[in-house]
């Protein structure tokens, strides 16, 4: 683990993204692929182990709205797209297969965060103390 709580192999590129912009894009963009969005909304709200929860429902209601590519036609998401466009997540391998509608997971070789957020997940049952982040950090 590195100071800044990073862990890519040595000479991975990578980036970093601002999880507020990618939130924005996730709700605005209803003319993007539905999974495209609820991949965005993995990494926007993604904490320190790659857990995004959601309240049942909330990511129905934070993507809103969609466009049917077929009429043009603006229509309320519903919890059966939801599902199929985190099926597609898991196809693609954008999260991982214990993804749920409530919490959607990414891998670590993936997205990492460093910085403050939690190391929890209600929905998986997942708690890191903060010794143990401490005991990692010697190795
Ligand atoms: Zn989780």
């Amino acid at each position: 683990m590195t100071d800044r709580g990073l862990n890519f192999p040595a000479g991975t590129p990578f980036l970093a993204l601002s999880q507020t912009e990618l939130r924005r894009v996730a709700g605005e963009c209803i003319t993007a692929p539905l999974w495209m969005r609820v991949w965005l909304l993995a990494l926007a709200d993604a904490n320190r182990i790659g857990h995004a929860e959601f309240a049942p429902g909330d990511l129905q209601a934070r993507l809103g709205a969609k466009v049917n590519p077929n009429t043009g036609a603006v229509v309320a998401v519903s919890p059966q797209a939801v599902s199929n466009a985190v099926r597609t997540c898991k196809q693609h391998q954008l999260i991982t297969p214990e993804s749920g509608t409530r919490c959607l997971v990414l891998s670590h070789h993936l997205a990492q965060k460093a910085g403050h957020g939690t190391r929890s997940c209600r929905r998986h049952g997942i708690f890191v103390h903060e010794a143990h982040e401490l005991h990692e950090g010697q190795k």
